[in-house]
C-alpha cells in the first residue's frame, strides 16, 4: 500500500522515533507546531478516525495512553492538545490514523480557524 506512515513503520522512510511498541509508533512531526509536536500512530493502517470500528477501537484508548506518557516524559505539566484530523474539511493530508501531541508552549483559544 502507498502509505507514508506505513512506510515510516516499515523504517523504509526515515523518522525520528519517540516511542514504539508492538501496536504504535509515535515520531516527531517534521514541520511542528510547537515545542512538542509528536505524531502517534497505530501499526495497524487505518485510514482515518472515520474508520475506527467495534474492531480496532481498542487501539485508540492504547494510543491514549501512551500519549499521556510521553507527555508526562516531556514535562508538557502545564498541559497540552492532542488532535486528530479527519477527512477534507479538517485538513487530513495523511491517510493513515495519526494523533497529534502537541505542546509546550500556550496553544490559543481557539478550536478552528475563523
Ligand atoms: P494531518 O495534516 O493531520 O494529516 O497531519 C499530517 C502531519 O504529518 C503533518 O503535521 C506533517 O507535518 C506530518 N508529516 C508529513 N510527512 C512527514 C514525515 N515524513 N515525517 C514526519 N511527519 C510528517
Ligand atoms: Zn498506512
Amino acid at each position: 500500500m502507498d502509505c507514508l506512515f506505513c512506510k515510516i513503520i516499515a523504517g523504509e522512510i526515515p523518522s525520528t522515533k519517540v516511542y514504539e511498541d508492538d501496536k504504535v509508533y509515535a515520531f516527531n512531526d517534521i514541520n511542528p507546531a510547537a515545542p512538542v509536536h509528536i505524531l502517534i500512530i497505530p501499526k495497524v493502517h487505518i485510514a482515518s478516525a472515520a474508520e475506527v470500528t467495534a474492531e480496532n477501537a481498542d487501539i485508540v484508548g492504547h494510543i491514549f495512553e501512551v500519549a499521556a506518557k510521553l507527555a508526562k516524559e516531556k514535562g508538557l505539566d502545564n498541559g497540552y492538545r492532542i488532535v486528530t484530523n479527519c477527512g477534507d474539511d479538517a485538513g487530513q493530508s495523511v491517510h493513515h490514523l495519526h494523533f497529534h501531541l502537541i505542546g509546550g508552549r500556550f496553544l490559543g483559544l481557539k478550536m478552528v480557524e475563523d
